[in-house]
Formats: C-alpha cells, structure tokens, sequence
C-alpha cells in the first residue's frame, strides 16, 4: 500500500500496516520524513511529479493520504489506476475551506457564521457594525496547527490580514465563545459500515492542539447530535477510511469546525486505550474490511502533546528533554523521529491511561503534573 505524506502519522500508518503483514510505500518530497525511514520503501519527489507517481501505481494496489494538502489533482491521476482511499473527491472538499463550508450547510450541519473573502470588493462589504467581529480571517487551503489564521476586529485590520495572506481566498469566521472543543473520531468501510471512538475533549494552545480528554465531558444530548452529524458528514461525502470532524461547543449549541480526511492527532489515545487503533482501522477500510470494533481497554485517558517548544525551554539552546521519569506503565511515551525540533512542531505525545477508580480530574491532574516534570527538568 502507498501513503501520500509522511509526518507522524503517516508514519503510525505504516506501523499498523506493517504490524497486519503488508508492505508500505511511502512517497513524501521531504527526505528525512517520519514515515520515510521506517517504510519499506520511499519516494522522495513533489506531490506532482508524474513519473514518480507512475513508479507508486506500478508498485502499489492501494493509496491513502495522511495529509489534506496532498494536491486533489494527484488523488484523481492516482484513481485513474488504482484504488484511493478516501477518494479525491473527499479530499478536496475537507482542503478546501471555503468548498468545506459550502458542502456542511448544503448537509445541514451546523456551522458559525462566516463569509468568503477572495477579493478586495468582498471586503467592502463589510463594515465595523456588522457583527462578525471579532472574527478569524482563515486562508481556503494549506492551513494547519493555526497557521494561515489570524484575528480581526475590524475592516482595517481585516484588510490588513488579507494583504499579508497574498490576496489568497479566504473564509472569515465569526470569532464564537467556546465552551469547549472536542473531535469525533470514526472510520467507514465502502459499505458504509460505522465505527466511532468515543468523544475527544480538546484543549488548544495557540492553535495547536494541547492536550487530549477521553472521554470528552459532553453531554449525552449533545453527544447523539454529533454523532448523526459525523455519520451523515461520512455518508454525504462517501467517505471510506478514517476521517476526524472538529466540534465546537458555544452557548450550549453545537457547531462543526472542520473535517480532516485522515486519522487525527486527538485520536492518539486509541494506539495505546484501545485493542485497534485508528491507524488499524486505516489499513482495515482501505483493504476493504469492516472496521474493527473499537474495544476500549482503557475508558478514561488524557493524551498530552510535545511541542518542539520543550526542546528549547532553557532558551536558545536545543536541548533533548529529559523522559526518564516516564517509568510507570500506565504513562506511553511516543516519539515521532522528526530530526529538526521547532518551536510549535509536533515532536512527540504521551499518553496517561486512567487506572481502574480513577476519574477524569485525576488523570488531568496527573497528566498536568508529569507536564511539570517534564519542563522542570
Ligand atoms: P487548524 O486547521 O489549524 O486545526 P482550525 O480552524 O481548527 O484550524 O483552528 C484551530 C483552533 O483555533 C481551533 O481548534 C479553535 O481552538 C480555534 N478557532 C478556530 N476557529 C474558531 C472560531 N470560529 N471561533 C473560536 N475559536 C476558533
Ligand atoms: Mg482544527
């Protein structure tokens, strides 16, 4: 099987599939990928690059995505030959912002408010009355972790964001009060057959994602709405594979944020809670097979991510932190084999496993002081 991208979780991907016995082809242009160097075999070339693309249909029989800004135009001349799971036709929609909107109302998904900016006449319709603001000027395509998002209070500044995105169409989002922020995570095979992890409570940071709560304290009302809005998300986009829809909480109403058409870094805690992650079920959907029921070993987990922020938390200088004290068998610790830490680059993630009696607050507060440690020492 092939793999468009190859980050982190392209690179858990390719462990499940190898893990089930299948050989995995990983083709992103970055040589010192994640997934790359445990692949049994990658092809370093642009998403464009045809006659690279022609060497992975020759070897492959299978391709599925790990990244949404794989170009849709490379998923449609892959499809002309072989098997692509989830198809382009999804992907292009969930890369796609302003397409993303367009399909969830059509859907009758509840979403915020919003406007498509993609020229300056569109901005002249707005004034500082009109109460979108605040709001969020969001780029159509090619953002992520926050990147290509930034806050405006005003026609001035909206102006000003538009210009410092290159005039790049845009969405503009009313700015909502969240309550709270939580992911559903599922999959779904070509016969439509359903599976979903429980709720993911998710706490951001800056635009990234933080820190993880299994399962989400949501309640059951609002919990079956979102459940029948994923499954008819699924279903609207003939989604086959594992696909995430961000939710958000504001006033006690529900909206949908976004689809990311892959597995989700919320859904981490199932590679250590459950007996099949959402990389099995990854590998399961594009073979065709059911999803395998989700059997959940551990109902309570909090899943921390590390940022290269903690590589240099004594200032400049890079230094690797210390994980020694990550000892006990309830804690995993999963690093992603990215060479270059950053500043807000996604490094790594640990899990805390709730043990029998424990309640959500102690594994919050356990995953919070082993935070602690961490930047402490
Ligand atoms: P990304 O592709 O970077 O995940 P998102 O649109 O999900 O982009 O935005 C990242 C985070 O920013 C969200 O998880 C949420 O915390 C915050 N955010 C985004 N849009 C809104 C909004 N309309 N109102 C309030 N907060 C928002
Ligand atoms: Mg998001």
């Amino acid at each position: 099987m092939g793999i468009l991208g190859g980050g982190q979780l392209g690179r858990f991907f390719t462990i499940a599939a190898q893990k089930m016995g299948y050989s995995v082809v990983v083709f992103d242009p970055d040589k010192k990928s994640p997934a790359g160097k445990i692949a049994d075999k990658h092809i370093c070339r642009p998403y464009d690059d045809k006659e690279a693309l022609d060497e992975l249909k020759k070897i492959c029989d299978l391709v599925t995505t790990e990244f949404e800004n794989i170009p849709a135009k490379t998923l449609r001349y892959l499809e002309k030959d072989i098997i692509v799971r989830p198809e382009a036709q999804a992907v292009s929609i969930a890369q796609n912002r302003i397409k993303e909107k367009r399909f969830l109302k059509k859907s009758g998904i509840p979403i915020g408010r919003y406007a498509v900016i993609d020229n300056f006449e569109s901005i002249k319709l707005f004034n500082d009355e009109i109460d979108i603001f605040p709001a969020i000027l969001k780029t159509a395509q090619f953002g992520y972790d926050g990147k290509g998002q930034m806050h405006v209070n005003n026609v001035t500044e909206l102006e000003r964001a538009f210009i410092r995105f290159n005039n790049a169409p845009c969405i503009l989002e009313e700015k909502l009060d969240l309550d709270l922020e939580f992911s559903i995570v599922m999959a779904r095979s070509i016969n439509g057959d359903y599976l979903e992890y429980p709720l993911i409570e998710n706490q951001h940071e800056a635009g990234i994602l933080d820190l993880s709560i299994i399962p989400a304290r949501v309640s059951s009302i609002l919990h079956k709405e979102a459940t029948k809005f994923a499954k008819k998300i699924a279903s609207d986009l003939n989604y086959i594979g594992v696909m995430a829809v961000e939710f958000f909480i504001s006033n006690n109403n529900l909206y949908v944020n976004e689809i990311a058409p892959r597995p989700h870094n919320s859904g981490h805690f199932s590679i250590d809670a459950c007996a099949n992650n959402q990389f099995d079920q990854q590998v399961l959907t594009l073979v065709g097979s059911k999803p395998k029921d989700e059997e959940i070993k551990f109902p309570v987990s909090v899943m921390l991510n590390l940022l290269g922020d903690l590589w240099f938390r004594r200032g400049e200088k890079k230094s690797e932190p210390n994980f020694e004290m990550i000892k006990s068998s309830e804690i995993s610790l999963h690093l992603y084999g990215k060479s270059e830490p950053r500043i807000g680059r996604k490094m790594g993630h640990i899990t805390i496993l709730g043990l029998e009696k424990q309640s959500i607050e102690d594994v919050i507060r356990k995953a919070e002081s082993i935070r602690k440690t961490i930047w402490e020492n």
